[in-house]
């Protein structure tokens, strides 16, 4: 039998991951300029952290989970998100206590047990931030702005469409004008939306059936029935992108998939990446903190999906260079082995990017790898050369060559050539 890897499971192989370095350089920047640090949770927690956060009647807890039991019997699941664990850590480590407004971004993969497809993955990877303790509506659009300046420096455009959930005040108004619209379309529906209907009626507005998308053309939009607060609330936060210049757009269909949105939700969204149209989402979660045992404190996040930044890089162009080594040291003879094996590692220490190997091969075979690795310069350091002091550098770009004096004093002179090479 041969060893594979499971379905929606993927090598990240050397040839792609300089890619995903850029992607996770480049949001690691973002957020730190944001005032964002870094928190790293487990990727097991109980099942009940979700049950309780993302809700029962949702498609991530109903079908998607990866859930066992284990040796004691507890039930355990793969994080489906960031959020959950996140905020399991906050209130357990009572960080409101250290700083009122906290800023926490963690990159880790997730796991949903999906149909795999291009873009969605069972094991996936997302970059996501969360501030909590602080509900004013310029941060939302902070919070937003941030996620836009990660798409912006990584070269791509995508667009960010918005909408407002309202509050608990909002919802029975819309609750009993959604259940009258589906009640009038009972029998219609797909079998899913049938049971939500009764179980989690604003689930169907997510549903993925062509048939209920179409019917909910014409549903109630949460977003007529907001309450003074949440009205003024929204508002606030489309001026605060438009202060930032950052174009959104409203998207009144927009519920999400998970049960603990509040207020402000949104989505960025491409159509170069088919059905996997969004690249990250995210909104405000008031009452979660609470729900899940913590101080009564606000919340709002987002989480973006690297695979599909990954691939919207290749479709937009805007990929990276490959990593390239600064310098191939090619040895002739033992001797020079020996002591080119010496020079490679202070040059290494020097912070040159050095390739050598071990086994003494013809030059031509070696400068033949040090082309095929993109080497910037060569060393050549034969045991002629050696015994005369020298060795020859040879510009790969240029095709110039000249000699180089060796030196008894190892680390200097490691220093000083690593200068010369660093440069440009
Ligand atoms: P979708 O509508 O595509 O299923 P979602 O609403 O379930 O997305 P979220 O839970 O909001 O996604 O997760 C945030 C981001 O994580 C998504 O915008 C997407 O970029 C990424 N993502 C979610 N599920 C997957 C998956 N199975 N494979 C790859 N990326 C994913
Ligand atoms: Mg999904």
């Amino acid at each position: 039998m041969k060893v594979q890897a499971l379905k929606g499971f993927k090598d990240i192989l050397p040839a792609e991951s300089a890619v995903w370095q850029l992607i996770e350089r480049t949001a690691r920047e973002v957020f730190h300029r944001f005032g964002f640090a870094e928190i790293r949770v487990p990727i097991l927690e109980k099942t009940d952290l979700f049950v309780r956060s993302i809700g029962e009647a949702t498609d991530i807890v109903e079908k998607e989970m990866y859930t066992f039991i284990d040796r004691n019997g507890t039930s355990l699941s793969l994080r489906p998100e960031g959020t959950a664990p996140v905020l399991r850590a906050f209130i357990e480590h009572s960080l409101h206590t250290l700083q009122p407004v906290q800023r926490l971004y963690t990159i880790g993969p997730m796991f949903r047990h999906e149909r795999p497809q291009k873009g969605r993955l069972r094991q996936f990877h997302q970059l996501s931030a969360e501030v909590l303790g602080a509900d004013h509506p310029r941060l939302d659009a902070e919070v937003m702005a941030m996620a836009w300046m990660v798409l912006t420096e990584l070269g791509l455009t995508v667009r960010l469409e918005i909408n407002s959930l309202g509050c608990p005040a909002c919802r029975p108004d819309f609750k009993a004008a959604l259940d009258d619209f589906l009640a009038a379309r009972a029998g219609s529906l797909c079998e899913d939306c049938e049971r939500r209907r009764l179980t989690n009626p604003l689930r169907v507005l997510d549903c993925k059936s062509s048939h209920c998308r179409e019917q909910y053309q014409t549903a109630p939009a949460i977003i007529d029935y907001l309450c003074p607060g949440c009205a003024e609330h929204f508002t606030a936060v489309e001026q605060g992108l438009d202060l930032l210049g950052i174009p959104a757009m409203r998207n009144k269909f927009m519920v999400r998939g998970l049960d603990y949105y509040t207020r402000t939700t949104f989505e960025l969204v491409t159509d170069q990446l088919g059905a996997q149209s969004a690249v990250g989402a995210g909104g405000r979660y008031d009452g979660l903190v609470a729900q899940l045992g913590g101080p009564k404190l606000p919340g709002i996040g987002f989480g973006m999906g690297m695979e599909r930044l990954a691939l919207l890089l290749a479709e937009q162009g805007a990929g990276t260079t490959p990593a390239t080594i600064d310098l191939y040291l090619a040895a002739l003879g033992e001797t020079a082995c020996k002591q080119g094996f010496r020079m490679a590692h202070a040059l290494r220490g020097q912070g040159v990017r050095v390739a050598m190997e071990h086994d003494n091969k013809s030059l031509k075979s070696q400068m033949k790898q040090a082309g095929k690795l993109g080497a910037r310069f060569a060393l050549i350091l034969g045991d002629e050369e050696l015994a005369s002091g020298q060795a020859v550098l040879r510009d790969m770009t240029a095709g110039s060559q000249d000699t180089l004096a060796l030196s008894d004093n190892l680390q200097n002179w490691a220093a000083a050539l690593a200068a010369r090479i660093l440069v440009g």
